[in-house]
């Protein structure tokens, strides 16, 4: 699909998020699961960027449903459940759960906002009461053929709520995410659990001056790029308690750094960059975690105050 394919809302002139006045930012640039041509508009008070005008909602199903610009099949899936199983790519998430199962009794409802091929639904559903919500019917029937219970949408699913709700790399995806985040808010029971996790635009590799480089940008799945900022103000104006933390898995690889250096050196010097990069990289690495916020964080959310009740360090 090209630009020309979606149909579009009106162009907003309030941020989603604070209402404040926005200005035009960047225009998409044709490339890795990115789409060309796309608006974006930027909050400076929130620190927040998002497509402006937004394509409508058939547009965005029709986008999810057909071709894309990753074209989704059974062996995609397949795949991709393979691999997670297989190589743990899942495995900072993973962690980051299993590490939470003392404090959910076996039995609590559990619901993946956006489960794709199911892998934590999978993971967990000998010991959770699993649901997802899915918006790629071929990925909501290869769930289903693995025994989850999927649906479309949150509004199909039955009214009870949830001990523990995630949203895996989803809000950048949703229209709006306020509403989105309500909406989960008002599926939690009372003192659960609302983990997301998210690019951020905090991290190194997010050059200020050049938005429409970003890595993450894929418009149009990604409709929104928030900053920490950004992400704390939502969860304020939702009434949500948030806590930040990092994604330890720092994105920044010895590639990037080296293509970093050959902006601003070359010859001899990079040689020795490169030289002196391949002795001290796991020390750099761990360097940078400490130094930098990574490109990804994951946001604990919850009605109570998440310091109290924090189950992750
Ligand atoms: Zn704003």
């Amino acid at each position: 699909m090209n630009i020309n394919d979606f149909s579009f809302l009106g162009k907003r002139n309030d941020c989603p998020i604070c209402s404040g006045a926005v200005e035009d930012s960047f225009i998409s640039v044709e490339g890795f699961l990115c789409v060309g041509g796309f608006f974006y508009s930027f909050c400076p008070s929130c620190d927040y960027y998002f497509i402006n005008p937004q394509p409508n909602l058939s547009s965005i199903d029709h986008f999810y449903n057909t071709h894309g610009v990753a074209p989704i099949t059974e062996s995609v899936l397949e795949n991709s459940f393979r691999d997670y199983l297989q190589k743990g790519r899942a495995y900072e998430m993973t962690d980051y759960l299993s590490k939470m199962l003392p404090y959910f009794a076996v039995g609590s409802r559990f619901l993946d906002f956006g489960c794709g091929c199911g892998f934590l639904l999978s993971h967990n559903k000998n010991r959770y009461d699993c649901w997802g919500v899915e918006i790629s019917r071929l990925a909501q029937d290869f769930d289903k053929k693995n025994g989850l219970r999927v649906v479309g949408r949150l509004d199909d699913l039955s009214s009870s709520n949830f001990d523990l709700i995630t949203a895996i790399d989803v809000i950048e995806h949703m229209p709006d995410p306020c509403i989105f985040l309500k909406a989960l808010k008002d599926r939690l029971s009372i003192g659960g659990l609302l983990l997301l996790r998210l690019p951020v635009i905090d991290g190194l590799l997010f050059l200020r001056q050049q938005p429409e480089c970003w890595k993450w940008v894929y418009a149009p799945y990604h409709l929104s790029m928030f900053s920490i900022k950004a992400i704390e103000r939502i969860s304020k104006k939702v009434g949500l308690s948030c806590r930040v933390r990092g994604d330890s898995t720092i994105h920044v690889t010895k590639e990037i750094l080296l293509k970093r250096a050959s902006m601003i050196t070359h010859g001899a010097f990079l040689s020795l960059f490169k030289l002196i990069l391949a002795i001290t990289y796991p020390f750099v690495k761990n360097l940078l975690r400490r130094v930098f916020v990574s490109e990804c964080i994951f946001v604990e959310l919850s009605v109570m105050d998440t310091k109290k009740r924090s189950h992750v360090e």
